[in-house]
């Protein structure tokens, strides 16, 4: 096998992945991208400027166009001017999200035609569902597209059916209604992403755009999906024969044999966390993270410090700076919080979660729920205390429960309020760290399917034999247009 070095730059098919921003949306981007090279493809990862800046500022020299080796092929980095130099629009999330689509088309017009001028035509163009109209560049370009679906395959399957109106969804007349889907338990109204409950605000801008891709379903040649298929096993199969889904995660796991420095983190990594993880004892922490958007308020931030407080648990807890772009307001640790917990519990304000999860001393996940974070927790066998905020969070939080049976769930108070109380949350994670049978059942559920997340990358495992199937569809394209330029 030839070396990257060796390879000439045209010589390699170039796959040119977009993501969208947020830490949720570019880490299963560069872990693909990753997954590619190694395949000994040239990869960009391309995304808004305002990505490539949080990245450079912290991944420092690593984040460059020129390519840089990785496994067999080679990673550079492409970022497209997104306007959100101009903070009075970016303050409107509609106009923002208008402002990206509109000199997004243009930049990364421009960016995909200099790939030919600089000896590196585009084979595949893999986008992000919150860039539906990535399809109809691809399109206008004749470069072929493909996308990368980040959350469940359940959760497509729900975009899918409400899109083309296939079975009935809450309304305004039955906000309550359950909705009875193929290959899928009932869902509750409060178990649908929350995109599909809002009349309002950013989510039903991010609930049109995401539509808008299911209506551009056709364009893209195959969906991949970061799940496994023993995982969604009845709603991969069903799905399957709807579109042409490819499940090829999780896609966090690389080949160990290659040693890297790039990381997709746009926030700094406190390092010393793991180095406090180490003097904890095994099995004795619960980790605390939201993921990279959601910021809880500050009545709640009160209520989760004092069920710590209460409990006597030890801790992690990422408490994440907020941009000035969130729609998120800051929040702050009660008074003298930090010395009554004393030691056995730390507020970080980034960490790295893979290495987190599995760490011997982390025993239990109080997570948001995203799909990122979820996929982690089972590709490392961590059980989880569901919370989730928006989105999708409350599907995968419903799955992670009461289908993959590896957590348990904090409840609202009866008299209807969205705060979880302290009690409650001292509650449970009183239970999750207890010897009682039903927690010895989630974590040996949770190992279950660490051991079939690991078997379907390995060799001959399902994702591994369909990321294969997608790298040669790639080099057919790519061998194609080498004939009709010859
Ligand atoms: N993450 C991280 N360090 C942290 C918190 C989060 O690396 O301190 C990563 C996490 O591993 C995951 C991503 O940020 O890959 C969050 O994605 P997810 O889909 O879970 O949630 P989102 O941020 O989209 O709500």
């Amino acid at each position: 096998m030839s070396s990257p070095s060796q390879n000439t730059k045209s010589s390699l098919v170039h796959v040119f992945l977009v993501s969208f921003h947020g830490q949720g949306n570019v880490n299963p981007f560069l872990r693909l991208a990753k997954r590619l090279a190694s395949k000994g493809m040239l990869v960009t990862f391309c995304a808004p400027e305002l990505v490539g800046k949080e990245m450079r500022a912290v991944n420092m020299n690593l984040i460059i166009d020129q390519p840089t080796p990785y496994g067999d092929g080679m990673i550079r980095f492409e970022f497209f001017e997104d306007g959100s130099s101009d903070q009075s629009i970016i303050e409107d999330f509609d106009l923002r999200m208008q402002m990206l689509e509109q000199t997004g088309r243009r930049n990364l017009t421009k960016i995909l035609k200099k790939q030919d001028d600089e000896g590196r035509p585009v084979s595949c163009i893999v986008h992000n569902p919150f860039f539906p109209w990535v399809c109809e560049i691809s399109e206008s370009l004749g470069i072929p597209n493909a996308l990368l679906w980040i959350q469940s395959c359940a959760c497509f399957s729900i975009y899918y059916h409400y899109n083309f109106n296939l079975v009935p969804f809450p309304s305004e007349l039955e906000p309550e209604k359950d909705v009875i889907l193929p290959s899928m338990p009932v869902l509750k109204h409060d178990d649908l992403p929350t995109f599909l409950l809002k009349s309002s605000g950013f989510e039903l801008v991010l609930k049109r755009i995401m539509l808008n891709q299911f209506n551009n379903l056709s364009k893209p040649f195959c969906v991949l999906v970061d799940s496994f298929q023993e995982l969604e096993h009845e709603v991969v199969r069903h799905m399957s024969k709807i579109c042409p889904i490819r499940t090829i995660g999780p896609l966090l796991f690389n080949d160990p044999e290659i040693v890297s420095h790039i990381r997709g983190d746009c926030t700094n990594i406190e390092e010393d966390c793991i180095e406090w993880l180490d003097s904890r004892p095994t099995s004795s922490v619960v980790y605390i993270s939201f993921g990279s958007v959601a910021v809880p308020d500050q009545e709640q931030t009160d209520e989760i410090a004092f069920g710590l407080l209460n409990s006597g648990i030890s801790f992690l807890w990422v408490m994440k700076p907020t941009p000035g772009y969130s729609v998120f307001q800051p929040v702050v640790l009660p008074d003298g919080f930090l010395s009554k917990v004393d030691g056995r519990g730390k507020i970080v304000k980034w960490c790295p979660q893979e290495q987190v999860l599995s760490h011997p001393s982390t025993a239990f996940f109080l997570t948001h729920c995203g799909w990122n974070s979820s996929m982690e927790a089972i590709s490392s066998g961590v059980p989880i205390i569901a919370y989730p905020q928006w989105g999708d969070q409350a599907t995968n939080a419903k799955y992670l429960v009461d289908v993959f049976k590896m957590g348990i769930r904090l409840s609202k108070d009866e008299n209807g309020s969205k705060i979880i109380r302290r009690e409650e949350i001292e509650k449970c994670l009183r239970e999750a760290t207890s010897d009682d049978s039903k927690v010895a059942e989630m974590i040996e559920n949770a190992r279950k399917w660490k051991k079939q997340a690991e078997e379907a990358v390995a060799e001959r495992g399902s994702s591994a034999i369909n990321i294969q199937a997608f790298v040669d569809e790639l080099k057919n394209i790519h061998a194609k247009k080498q004939q009709e330029n010859a």
